[in-house]
């Protein structure tokens, strides 16, 4: 009985042998290369065995194959895809993007697509828009410049595919290979709107952080009041102190140890 991690649905399936069998000669008499189709139990994908051998003919070449304990298979299993973090979107929509990939990991391609259609929605409710279609929805999002002119794009390949389902087209059939692609593009619609502008502002933070070290390190010298502090720059300095700051770690000052920020600090 073969079985093996099918490479498209990713799932430990039993192989059924198909028709298609050969026995590819190679320098050793009394080994060639046998390869052989075989139908995935689980998706109905083809799989091919490869085994060395010597059957006695091409045409027991599938039987012999199905007979062998060590066959190597290709295509081979595709990289396990990753459920990507989304550390700067929105609680509710975060874990229905996470879900999204969970749904896709389980193999159910068609729920994770419904999903990805629903977080596109969500974000651009998030954002105040209020339109009544997504298709409007999306263009809104492109129009406030909260997302680039392909992510649109690619918000719409999302919609187009989300539609057939979410309006009752169940006979449309979505492979792994599209689900994966459609949680990309739902990936890039979420970087656009909420991680990028989070990244540049932890940068923005982070650079402003460095200039006020330097400036409360002079006022400390010369005897004048210490300048203020603003809540984005003393959630940094706060992570400094605490020896980390997500995603970027900005090289401290030695001589920053005397100096003490806070952000109670600037205006006396
Ligand atoms: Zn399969």
């Amino acid at each position: 009985m073969a079985s093996t991690t099918c490479w498209d649905c990713g799932q430990v399936a039993h192989m059924t042998p198909v028709e298609g069998a050969a026995v590819v000669k190679t320098a050793d008499f009394f080994r060639h290369r046998v390869m052989g189709c075989f139908r995935c139990d689980g998706c109905g994908a083809f799989n091919i065995a490869i085994a060395l051998g010597n059957p006695k003919s091409s045409d027991s070449a599938l039987a012999w194959l199905a007979g062998r304990k060590k066959l190597e298979w290709v295509p081979k299993e595709p990289k396990k895809l990753q459920i990507k973090p989304f550390p700067d979107v929105p609680t509710p929509i975060a874990a229905a993007a996470t879900e999204a990939y969970t749904c896709r990991l389980g193999n159910n391609c068609r729920a994770a697509v419904l999903l990805a259609r629903s977080v596109i929605e969500a974000t651009a409710k998030d954002k105040g828009i209020t339109k009544k279609t997504l298709i409007a929805k999306i263009d809104a999002m492109l129009e406030q410049g909260l997302i680039r002119p392909h992510v649109r794009d690619g918000a719409h390949e999302v919609r187009y595919l989300g539609n057939e389902m979410a309006h009752g087209d169940l006979a449309q059939s979505v492979s792994p290979a599209d689900a994966d692609l459609v949680l990309t593009l739902m990936s890039e619609v979420l970087d656009d709107v909420y991680e990028s502008p989070a990244r540049v502002e932890r940068a923005k933070a982070g650079r402003e952080a460095r200039q006020l070290q330097a400036d409360q390190l002079a006022a400390l010298a010369q005897g004048k009041p210490l300048p203020a502090v603003s809540p984005a720059v003393a959630s940094i300095l706060q992570a400094w102190s605490q020896g980390a700051v997500p995603g970027q770690q900005p090289t401290r000052p030695s001589a920053s140890r005397q100096a003490k920020p806070s952000s109670d600090q600037g205006s006396s």
